[in-house]
């Protein structure tokens, strides 16, 4: 958001046209999937602590429903742009088509800075924004969650303003609120789960027991720290992390070769997820700078913080030893790396595929409030399990017998079911 030369929907719209010459679509199909089906701007007026009015912008896009209702996060963010929320529903369509669940593409944002806004503050732009926005949304149209800067508790105060203009309960309609209102068990582990799922099907495929595998993973957040839960349950062992430092505004890498200790680095990082240094160093872990992460003589790489973070700057330090890149982030690899990653024949897990298990469970989360029954967290991890498992050989399967990389192989089947499902419903 804050790269001004950077337009992410330009982007979102490049990598859509190359798929289109994939998938060889017509000229209307491509018409309408390069651009949102809907999108709204709203003003959101809110009485400030201090007795003034200040208006907040507010944005709502709804890029394809042709598969179900649109779905997608809510953040705030002073940078936000229409094109960033644009590019951001586009991409939750395909993610949301290559798990194959029964949901569309969404994004929505509100310029503002929570940090420089009271609670009640923020309670208000939530209402607000809901208020402008309710018509056009709800549990059968589209699905809000949080995101960026945005929490459960935002969430609710959300669905309750929602419930309290429709005159009914409808917990359906938005998603990521807290457990015991109406949230879902095992979504705090879900993207990080979902992301170890498809590294464990990746190393049956080429043959290694992820005992033998060692790791190294960039960030020390909600992805990250459930992805190395996981990988180590499955006897993998991670030599190096890395996060940002707010104190030094840069970022470390944290190394032990005989494998890090996830409960005693948990015990010593922020809810940012940035890690002490001072403790990790008394503790025995080498401090090494920020991009440290990345050249590890490791089998397999994890990005789980921040978006274009593997460069044509950087690319060329991936060790030779590399055989798995899993993006837990959101487009932590730049086209040219991207490009440079194929020719090296390194076992890509793309981003709307490896993290697609953080959707997949709000999916969980809104079937079950439908139903007004809740899973235990086991039942909702197998589900999980089923449904990446079974993404991920849909796709693998796809890039061996079209000799295709694996990121284009996940494109060709997500946007070709948005297509299809365009083409049956008589769109186009
Ligand atoms: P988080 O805020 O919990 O953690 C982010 C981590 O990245 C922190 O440890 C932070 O210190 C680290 N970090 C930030 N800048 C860094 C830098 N320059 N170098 C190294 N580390 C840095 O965030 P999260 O929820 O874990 O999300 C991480 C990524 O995964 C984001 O791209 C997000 O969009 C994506 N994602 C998250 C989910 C989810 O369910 N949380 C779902 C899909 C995708």
């Amino acid at each position: 958001m804050a790269d001004k030369s950077f337009n992410a929907f330009e982007m979102a719209q490049a990598q859509f046209d190359r798929v289109a010459g994939l998938l060889d679509l017509d000229e209307a199909t491509r018409q309408l999937l390069r651009y949102n089906l809907r999108e709204y701007h709203v003003s959101i007026p809110v009485r400030m602590d201090d007795g003034s009015h200040k208006v907040f912008r507010g944005f709502r896009v709804q890029h394809n429903d042709a598969r179900g209702p649109a779905k997608g996060g809510i953040r705030f963010h002073p940078m936000e742009t229409i094109d960033t929320v644009r590019a951001l529903a586009m991409w939750m369509t395909w993610k949301c088509a290559v798990v194959d669940i029964p949901l569309g593409g969404g994004k929505g944002g509100v310029i503002c800075d929570p940090h420089h806004l009271s609670m009640r503050e923020q309670e208000q732009v939530c209402r607000g924004w809901v208020r402008q926005l309710s018509k056009n949304m709800g549990p059968l149209t589209d699905v809000p969650a949080p995101d960026v800067m945005t929490s459960a508790q935002h969430m609710l105060w959300m669905l309750d303003e929602f419930e309290t203009i429709r005159g009914e309960k409808l917990p359906g309609f938005i998603t990521g609120k807290p457990v015991g209102m109406g949230g879902s068990l095992g979504r705090t582990e879900a993207t990080g789960f979902g992301v170890v799922f498809t590294i464990r099907e990746a190393l049956k495929e080429l043959n290694i027991p992820p005992s033998e595998t060692t790791a190294s993973v960039q960030g020390f957040g909600n992805v990250a720290q459930y992805a190395i839960d996981l990988y180590q349950q499955i006897w993998g062992k991670v030599v190096c992390v890395s996060c940002w430092d707010q104190t030094d505004q840069t970022s470390y890498s944290f190394r032990k070769k005989n494998g890090i200790d996830l409960a005693e680095l948990r015990g010593i990082t922020d809810r940012f997820g940035g890690i002490d240094k001072a403790k990790a160093k008394e503790l025995g872990y080498e401090i090494l700078p920020g991009e440290a992460w990345l050249e590890q003589d490791v089998d397999i790489l994890i990005p789980a913080a921040l978006e274009n973070q593997i460069t044509a700057a950087n690319v060329k330090k991936i060790g030779d030893r590399v055989k798995i890149i899993a993006e837990g982030a959101n487009g932590p690899t730049s086209p040219e790396a991207d490009a440079a990653i194929a020719k090296r024949k390194i076992f890509m897990i793309p981003d709307l595929l490896a993290n697609a298990g953080g959707v997949t469970c709000s999916y969980f989360e809104q079937v079950q409030c439908n139903m007004n029954y809740f899973w235990e967290k086991d039942e909702v991890l197998g589900k999980l399990d089923v449904k990446m498992t079974s993404a991920f050989a849909a796709v693998s399967e796809l890039a061996k017998k079209r000799g295709i990389y694996m990121r284009d192989a996940a494109y060709v089947i997500a946007v070709g079911r948005v297509a299809r499902a365009c083409k049956d419903r008589g769109w186009v």
